[in-house]
C-alpha cells in the first residue's frame, strides 16, 4: 500500500480541500501518514497559502523541507497545490525544480491523475476554486465531534487589500441540498459540532438563488438531530440581515457565537479598503447583534498600519475597541500585495509602526478580555471534551462561544471519567487572562 502525506496551511476552506484530496487519494488505496512518518510517504503534498507575504514564506519553507524528503525518503512524488500555485503558476517550477507537478486551487480533483503518473504537464492552474459535494471522498482530518464544511467557493467584496478573489475566483454557492446531505452523512459519522465556511459565508444563496440563503440553511441543518452545535464563520457586516439574526436567535443550536472581521472603523480607511459599510453602520449593528443573541461572543479582526492611516484614525480605532469590548480580536499587520488595488496607495506606514500599532492593539484587548473572562465566574454552560491536560482530574474542554484552535480552552475539573468528544455542562470557577477553569455539573453527560 502506498503512503500519502499532506501539509495543508492556510485557512480552514484551504483544509478542506487538502482533505478533499487525502479523500481521493485515500479512495484510490493510499494510507494517510502523518508528518513524524513522512520518510514513509510515497506521495507528499503541501496545499499552499498565499493571503500575506508571511504566509508566502511558510508555503516556500515548507516545499524545501518536503523536498529535502524526497532527496532522503522513500518519496516519489512532491505536489504542490493551492493559493501560491494559483497566485505564481509557472514562475515556480524554475524556482523549485523539487517539485514533480503543481495544481491550482481549481484543479485538486487532478491528484488522481497525477499520482497515477499520468500528469503529461508540470502545472495545472485553470479557474480557481473548486467546489465539491457530499459525495466527494473527503478525509476528515479535524477531532471526530467536529467538521467545517465549505457552503461556498470564491468572493465578490473586493477588498482592496485582499488577493482571495483573484485566487479563489467570482463567489459560487454550493447547492443547499448538497450541504444538508454532507451534514447529515458527517452526522452519521459521529460530528456533533459543524462549522460553516466560505470567505463570505453571509453572501450565501446571492448567486446561485438571487437572494441570501444561511437563514434558510441554518433552519434546515438545525433539523439535524445528531447535530449539537453549528457554527457560522467568516461573515461579512453588510450581509447580515434581521432574518438572520432571528435564526442566530431563537435555535440553541446554532451557537452565540458571531466571526465579524470589521478590519478597521474609521471611515476613511473602511473607504480605502473598499469596505462597503462605515462606522455608524457598524457601531447599529453591534448593538442590533447584542440585544437580539443573548450572550453573544462576537470575534473579529483588525488590519494594523494599513496604508494613509494616522495616528488619529488608530487611535480612533482603539477608542472604538475600548467601548465595544468584544469578546475576541485578531489582528494581523497590513501585508502590501502585488495584484491588490492597496498596493499602489501612496503613504504606505513603516513596518515599525505597524508593529507597535498591532502591539497596542493587543494589550489593550488583553485587559479587555481578562475582565470579560472574571465575568464568566459562577456561569453554567455547555464544553465539548477535547482531550487531557497534564493536570490530574482535570481535562481540556471548548465552550460553545469558542471556536476550534482559534479561541479560549476551559480545563474542567471531573470527579467521573469523561471522554473526548462528551458534551458536558460546566460550572465555571477560575479565569485567566486567555483560558477559564470549571467543573462538570452534569452527571449524564450527552455523548
Ligand atoms: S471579504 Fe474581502 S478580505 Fe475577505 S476574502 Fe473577500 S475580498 Fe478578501
Amino acid at each position: 500500500m502506498k503512503n500519502v502525506g499532506i501539509i495543508s496551511l492556510g485557512c480552514p476552506k484551504n483544509l478542506v480541500d487538502s482533505e478533499i484530496i487525502t479523500g481521493l487519494l485515500i479512495k484510490e488505496g493510499y494510507n494517510f501518514v502523518s508528518e513524524e512518518k513522512f520518510d514513509k510517504a510515497d506521495v507528499l503534498i503541501v496545499n499552499t497559502c498565499s493571503f500575506i507575504q508571511m504566509a508566502k514564506e511558510e508555503s516556500i519553507n515548507t516545499i524545501l523541507e518536503l523536498g529535502r524528503y524526497k532527496k532522503k525518503g522513500k518519496c516519489k512524488f512532491l505536489i504542490v497545490a493551492g493559493c501560491l500555485v494559483q497566485q505564481y503558476k509557472d514562475r515556480l517550477i524554475k524556482q523549485l525544480p523539487e517539485v514533480d507537478c503543481f495544481i491550482g486551487t481549481g484543479e485538486i480533483f487532478r491528484i488522481l491523475q497525477i499520482v497515477g503518473g499520468k500528469a503529461k504537464k508540470k502545472l495545472y492552474v485553470n479557474l480557481p476554486g473548486c467546489l465539491y459535494d457530499a459525495k466527494t471522498p473527503r478525509y476528515i482530518s479535524t477531532p471526530f465531534y467536529m467538521a467545517y464544511i465549505k457552503i461556498a467557493e470564491g468572493c465578490n467584496n473586493r477588498c482592496s487589500y485582499c488577493l482571495i478573489p483573484s485566487l479563489r475566483g467570482e463567489y459560487k454557492s454550493r447547492p443547499m441540498s448538497s450541504i444538508l446531505e454532507e451534514a447529515k452523512i458527517l452526522s452519521e459519522k459521529g460530528v456533533k459540532e459543524i462549522n460553516l465556511i466560505a470567505q463570505d459565508t453571509t453572501f450565501y444563496g446571492m448567486d446561485l438563488y438571487g437572494e441570501f440563503r444561511l437563514s434558510m440553511l441554518l433552519k434546515e441543518l438545525v433539523k439535524i438531530k445528531k447535530i449539537k452545535w453549528i457554527r457560522v464563520l467568516y461573515s461579512y457586516p453588510s450581509h447580515i440581515n434581521v432574518e438572520l439574526v432571528n435564526t442566530m436567535a431563537r435555535y440553541k443550536k446554532i451557537c452565540n457565537y458571531i466571526d465579524l472581521p470589521l478590519q478597521h472603523i474609521n471611515n476613511k480607511i473602511l473607504f480605502l479598503m473598499n469596505r462597503h459599510y462605515n462606522k455608524k453602520d457598524i457601531v447599529n449593528l453591534i448593538c442590533y447583534l447584542r440585544s437580539k443573541i443573548p450572550n453573544l461572543s462576537l470575534r473579529t479582526v483588525f488590519i494594523n498600519g494599513f496604508p494613509r492611516e494616522t495616528k488619529e484614525e488608530f487611535n480612533e480605532l482603539l477608542d472604538f475597541i475600548k467601548k465595544i469590548k468584544f469578546e475576541k480580536v485578531g489582528s494581523f499587520i497590513y501585508s502590501r500585495e502585488k495584484g491588490t488595488k492597496a498596493f499602489l496607495l501612496k503613504s504606505q506606514v513603516p513596518e515599525k509602526d505597524k508593529k507597535y500599532r498591532q502591539k497596542r492593539l493587543m494589550t489593550l484587548q488583553q485587559k479587555i478580555i481578562y475582565e470579560k473572562n472574571k465575568e464568566e465566574l459562577g456561569k453554567i454552560k455547555e464544553a465539548v471534551i477535547e482531550g487531557k491536560c497534564g493536570r490530574k482530574k482535570y481535562l481540556k474542554a471548548r465552550l460553545q462561544e469558542d471556536a476550534f484552535q482559534i479561541d479560549r480552552s476551559v480545563y474542567v475539573y471531573s470527579k467521573e471519567a469523561k471522554k473526548i468528544g462528551d458534551f458536558v455542562q460546566v460550572k465555571i470557577t477560575g479565569s485567566d487572562v486567555y483560558d477559564l477553569e470549571g467543573i462538570c455539573i452534569e452527571k449524564n453527560s450527552v455523548h
